[in-house]
């Protein structure tokens, strides 16, 4: 009869289930727990709607925000809106500059399964000239020690897109961005 390991580190339970796909884990007082393998795959149809041109458009290289038609507003986002959220009329798609700065970053540690890989990993919010609000996107090939705010980056487009916002994520730019200085 063949019995699963009984190990007493998580770690070790985890690599042993990876091997056979199963373990006895001992716990501090001298438990033990079957633990097994179990995968898990759910297959979810979702729609994006009134978003759609926004993804299709990062399949072309195009980073497309969305713009008030109310004359009296005209705020500019940086993310695909149906309907402006300041004055709830509809808005109208655009190209954004695929160039922008560093609003601010954070570096994770940790995250979901499809950003696991990459982990330490850095996150930004991206500002562009004329847009009112942010884009939410991962900084590659650059070092958490070189990064800053106000720094120039450039979009870069995932040659074989799924259709998701890791389509899309920001790499430094190859030359500086001219600064606007207010007189
Ligand atoms: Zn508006």
């Amino acid at each position: 009869m063949t019995r699963p390991k009984t190990l007493s580190k998580f770690r070790e339970v985890q690599a042993e289930i990876e091997r056979t796909g199963s373990a006895i884990y001992r716990d501090a007082e001298g438990r033990e727990s079957l633990v097994i393998r179990s995968p898990y795959q759910i297959n979810y149809i979702h729609s994006y709607a009134e978003d759609s041109p926004f993804f299709l458009g990062l399949a072309e290289g195009r980073l497309r925000g969305s713009r008030c038609t109310s004359a009296g507003c005209r705020f500019v986002f940086a993310t695909p809106r149906s309907h402006c959220m300041v004055c709830g009329e509809p808005t109208e798609w655009f190209d954004l500059p695929l160039t922008g700065r560093i609003h601010s970053w954070t570096t994770c540690h940790f995250g979901s399964e499809a950003f696991l890989k990459e982990t330490p990993y850095n996150l930004a919010m991206i500002e562009f000239d004329g847009a009112g609000s942010l884009l939410l996107a991962r900084l590659r090939d650059a070092k958490q020690s070189d990064l800053y705010v106000g720094m120039p980056v450039e979009a870069r487009f995932d040659p074989k897109p799924k259709y998701s916002i890791t389509d899309v994520w920001f790499v430094p730019a190859a030359a500086p961005a001219p600064t606007k200085k207010a007189r």
